[in-house]
């Protein structure tokens, strides 16, 4: 069968493209311009014209999906601003894709998986707590209401991801469709990247994060240098969250269902500095990198230890994956592997 993969040059994306193609589906990828669809025939070649990318400029118009949408079977929607660094506040989703709905095309259609966010579902809290697929972000939205342009971009960022999702279920709420919808909402992703770099400054938002604090010794006064200090990392490896989408496709059961995927770890937010996040300091991935033996061979040493906690009283919380375990049978990578093949990866490469 076919599946539609809306953004399909991003990070995620073409590991959710490698993961269908090498269970034996045929792919649609859509990509904003001729360009960014280079890196993905090139580097898929060997599967021929199981891959086909298709050029969408602007997802948010109406009627842009009509051609992608032409007789799949299944659409995996992740095209989001992320890659603005958050600097975007639009309802890109449902209004766009849920478009194709009316297409005589789609009929085919049996699911949707919509790739969400942890971020939907993290929230102030004054005592450590462990988040659920029932916990809503709504903070976020209320901080977005009253700030509106002025807000913080990770408020927008996550602001947007709230607003997308809960159009999503609505929509499937309001409509007769003959598909369902599973939406997955993943902490940080991490891992190695085969989509197009040139080096690590080119590295798009979480694996650069991971790039920064965990490869590159050099602090610069940028805040995201000591973001995953800040913020602890709850994480998953981007392999394992290419395996949720394709089984979120498979399963019968993940219909109509939000999942959780991640690996472990926290969210360490202060609850007076809710969109800023208070201070954790410990990431486990930095000893785990410096552990390795042999040690990974990187242009720069590794940096040692903790460095760049600070010490405001800050909060933990924890989102369950036992449901992404039950549902969709997935299994996680272990963090010093995620950490390893992500450093090797690095090797690789001759950073
Ligand atoms: P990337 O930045 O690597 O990929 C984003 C994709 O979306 C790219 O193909 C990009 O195209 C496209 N895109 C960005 N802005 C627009 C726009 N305005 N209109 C159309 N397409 C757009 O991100 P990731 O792979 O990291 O993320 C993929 C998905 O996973 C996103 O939905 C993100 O919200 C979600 N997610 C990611 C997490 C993470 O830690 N990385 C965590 C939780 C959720 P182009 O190259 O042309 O800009």
């Amino acid at each position: 069968s076919k599946v539609l993969v809306s953004g399909a040059n991003g990070f995620v994306a073409t590991w959710v493209i490698r993961n269908l193609l090498e269970h034996g589906y045929s792919v649609r990828g859509t990509v904003r311009s001729a360009r960014k669809g280079e890196h993905l025939k090139k580097y898929f070649a060997g599967y021929g014209d199981k891959l086909e990318i298709v050029i969408v400029e602007d997802i948010t118009k109406e009627g842009a999906f009509d051609k992608a949408v032409k007789c799949v079977d299944a659409i995996v929607h992740m095209a989001s601003p992320i890659s603005d660094h958050f600097n975007h506040s639009d309802d890109i989703m449902p209004d766009d894709l849920l478009l194709t709905v009316n297409h005589p095309c789609s009929q085919s259609i049996k699911r949707v998986v919509f790739t969400s966010s942890g971020a939907t579902i993290m929230q102030e809290s004054d005592t450590p707590v462990v988040l659920t697929e029932k916990d809503w972000n709504i903070e976020c939205l209320e901080m977005f209401k009253e700030l509106g342009g002025n807000a913080p971009d990770s408020v927008k960022y996550r602001a947007s991801k709230v607003f997308a999702e809960q159009g999503a279920w609505k929509f499937m709420q309001e409509h007769e469709i003959g598909w369902d919808l599973t939406v997955l909402n993943p902490t940080y992703v991490f891992g190695p990247v085969i989509h197009e770099v040139t080096d690590p400054s080119s590295l798009n938002l979480t694996p650069g994060l991971f790039y920064r604090y965990v490869a590159n010794p050099v602090k610069s006064e940028e805040a995201d240098n000591e973001f995953l200090a800040k913020t602890g990392s709850a994480w998953t490896d981007v392999r394992d969250l290419a395996d949720a989408h394709r089984l979120a496709l498979e399963i019968e059961e993940a219909k109509n269902e939000r999942i959780i995927i991640s690996a472990g770890g926290k969210i360490s937010v202060s609850a007076s500095i809710p969109a800023q996040i208070g201070a954790d300091g410990d990431i486990a991935e930095v000893d785990i990198a410096n552990a390795l033996d042999p040690p990974p061979n990187l242009s720069n040493p590794l940096p040692r230890g903790n460095t760049g906690a600070s010490s405001q009283a800050t909060v933990d919380l924890y989102l369950d994956n036992t449901k992404s375990k039950r549902v969709l049978g997935l299994k996680y990578r272990s963090m010093a592997e995620m950490t390893k093949d992500t450093l090797a990866d690095y090797e690789a490469r001759g950073w």
